[in-house]
């Protein structure tokens, strides 16, 4: 199969940064998986399915047109029935309800193939909660990226700001809380670094030097 780096980690370490500098890098294609959780969490909104309508979920799940149309070779579009939706899956609320879903066993199950056939040559590096653990446990470079809590707290603010969105980084602070809360308690692919990961706290580096020392595991 095709090589595969994962990048897994807590909200706001900076894997999305990282996976795409890394992916152009590379010339290697991108899995934004948390972008899918969240197309899934917009597509149940629209279509008023409940968190709790497995069923429904799944079938929704398995239905869900997943593509990242590629502008320029850059990480690509969000496309939901035809509508880019890119900003809206970023919404607070859209992550929120990604995270309540992505704890229900059976929606992860479906997910998972689709993941896998973004598996293509040359390569891929995939960026989510369980890249490393669940969806690609053979791939050769496991990467788990972290940060203190007050510093994703800070980028995901500056983030916002940039894209004109008002925050207060105080609630942002305690929504990034509960969701590693959420993320790494639930009982199905929990948030965890992979064993054979190596762990990378990003709170004092720059994005240059985190791609530059992941570059150096691909290599060696
Ligand atoms: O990374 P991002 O914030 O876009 O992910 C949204 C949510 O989707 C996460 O909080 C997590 O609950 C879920 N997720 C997941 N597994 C992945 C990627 C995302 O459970 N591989």
């Amino acid at each position: 199969p095709a090589g595969v780096v994962t990048i897994d980690g807590p909200g706001g370490a900076g894997k999305g940064t990282i996976a795409r500098a890394l992916a152009e890098r590379l010339g290697w294609h991108l899995l934004d998986s948390g972008a899918i959780y969240r197309l899934l969490a917009l597509a149940s909104l629209r279509a008023d399915v409940g968190s709790s309508d497995i069923d429904r979920l799944v079938a929704l799940a398995e239905a869900l047109d997943i593509r990242f149309p590629t502008e320029g070779g850059d990480a690509g579009e969000v496309v939901l029935d035809g509508e880019v939706v890119s900003d809206a899956i970023r919404a607070e609320a859209c992550g929120e309800r990604a995270s309540v879903l992505a704890a229900v066993p059976a929606v992860r199950q479906a997910l998972l193939d689709r993941q896998r056939e973004f598996r293509q040559p040359p390569g891929l590096v995939a960026d989510g909660r369980d890249m490393g653990t669940v969806v690609f446990p053979d791939a050769p470079v496991k990467i788990f990226l972290t940060a203190s809590a007050g510093e994703r707290a800070r980028r995901r603010h500056k983030q916002l700001m940039e894209q004109g969105v008002a925050a207060n980084l105080a609630d942002l602070l305690q929504e990034l809380r509960a969701r590693d809360e959420r993320d790494t308690q639930r009982s199905v692919a929990p948030l965890r670094p992979a064993e054979d990961a190596v762990t990378i706290d990003t709170t004092e580096l720059s994005v240059e030097a985190v791609v530059n020392a992941v570059m150096e595991r691909v290599e060696a």
